[in-house]
């Protein structure tokens, strides 16, 4: 018998953790709707059970849809965003390949970090935080050197952007090259078309435009993308995300990789069925409606957006915080007197701005009036009071009825 000793401490005692119900209007975790969060609470079955073989199956073919792509190698990746970011990464990148690595915030800085690490000679494209990123520097980045892969960012979720993909996949291509698309926010949220945009591997995440938890990262390759990774002169260095391992789980040969995340994928795969349910046309412009009823109100209350409309998020809607208001104080006003989490900004957005998702489950008329009703008492309680937002939200959904 193993020899037992005296433990230092109290064998710990605690109740069962029971967490507050909040209204998730930041830019991720976004809420999650009953119906997924029921499907998570199924029996857990073997990762090799042929009924979780099929569940896997509708999950592909669903993502397929949502990511708008006849690819075979799309799958969820067992992590959250960013392990989709850093598969797409590892596997496209070998030491010394030259990488263009487009950086308009903190996520594209993420994925230029990740390249670096990966070995890549990187040639950075920046834009001012809040801003997009100028085509024509792409363009004189991408024929300055031998990019093997551009990367950018879709929806820049620490500053509200949305970077236009128009036309980018075939100058990429022109060039021999490959183009990977973080649309970790813009995934359920704004037109993703990975085929007809040229995309070769674009990732996202399950808890922000989807609805599900964090846990899961979708990601889809091209043929030429899967070309290139078959054709590398090293193996990948993450055993963890090398596709061509995970494929032979999630492909037909069904061998055992890792353990799936059993429960994540009865999640995704729930959520994934209400989003086909809903449509992903009409999805967006659930997302778009709900934004510009938010902007409304937003200049109806005084307040201003950060990015220029033609560049707007609707998924994560960026407001400057006003010189005399405390960033903070309008934050914990919001959770605690109407439960509603919003975020503040990253970096140099650090105080300067708020962060407020309407994504997924979360884009409702309800939640938009909620928020605005609250945001205007957060703001009063401080001083600044230049009229309600309500209305100018209201007027916004009856001309959308109207019409
Ligand atoms: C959230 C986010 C990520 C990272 O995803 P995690 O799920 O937090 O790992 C990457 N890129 C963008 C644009 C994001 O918004």
């Amino acid at each position: 018998m193993a020899e037992t000793r005296q433990r230092s401490k109290e064998r710990p005692n605690y109740e069962t953790f029971n967490p507050p119900k909040r209204i998730l209007l930041g830019p991720g975790p976004s809420p999650v709707d009953q119906q997924v969060l029921t499907a998570m609470a199924a029996p857990v079955i073997g990762h090799l059970d042929p009924a979780f073989l099929q569940c896997m199956d509708d999950i592909k073919a669903m993502l397929r849809y949502a990511f708008d792509t006849e690819n075979g190698m799309t799958l969820p990746i067992s992590g959250t965003g960013s392990a989709g970011m850093e598969a797409s990464i590892v596997n496209l990148v070998e030491p010394g390949d030259e990488v263009v690595a487009c950086i308009g915030g903190y996520f594209g800085e993420r994925m230029h970090e990740m390249a670096e690490r990966a070995g890549a000679k990187t040639v950075p494209v920046r834009a001012e935080w809040g801003k997009s990123i100028d085509r024509a520097q792409i363009e004189d980045a991408i024929r300055s050197c031998k990019p093997k892969v551009v990367a950018i960012v879709s929806a820049e979720t620490s500053t509200g952007v949305w970077q236009d993909l128009a036309g980018l996949g075939d100058l990429v291509h022109s060039q021999g090259a490959l183009l990977v698309v973080d649309a970790v926010t813009a995934l359920g949220t704004q037109p993703i078309h990975v085929d007809a945009m040229g995309i070769d591997v674009c990732f996202s995440c399950s808890q922000k435009g989807i609805g599900a938890p964090p846990g899961l990262s979708p990601i889809t390759f091209s043929d030429r993308a899967m070309k290139a990774i078959t054709g590398r002169q090293r193996k990948v260095q993450s055993w963890y995300l090398d596709v061509t391992t995970i494929q032979q789980y999630w492909g037909a040969n069904r061998s055992y990789h890792h353990t799936a995340p059993i429960s994540m994928n009865y999640a995704l795969r729930e959520a994934l069925r209400l989003l086909c349910a809903e449509g992903m046309e009409p999805r967006w412009r659930r997302h778009e409606l709900n934004s510009r009823a938010f902007v409304a109100a937003v200049d109806a209350m005084g307040l201003e957006m950060l990015v220029t409309p033609k560049d707007r998020l609707w998924g994560v809607n960026v407001v400057r915080v006003p010189e005399s208001v405390d960033d903070a104080g309008v934050r914990s006003h919001l959770l605690d007197e109407a439960s509603i989490e919003i975020s503040g900004g990253l970096g140099p957005f650090k105080g300067r701005v708020w962060r407020i998702g309407l994504m997924g489950a979360g884009s409702t008329e309800q939640n938009v009036k909620l928020l605005v009703g609250a945001l205007h008492k957060a703001l009063a309680a401080q001083g600044f009071d230049r009229g309600p937002g309500l209305e100018a939200a209201e007027k916004v959904y009856a001309a959308a009825k109207a019409s």
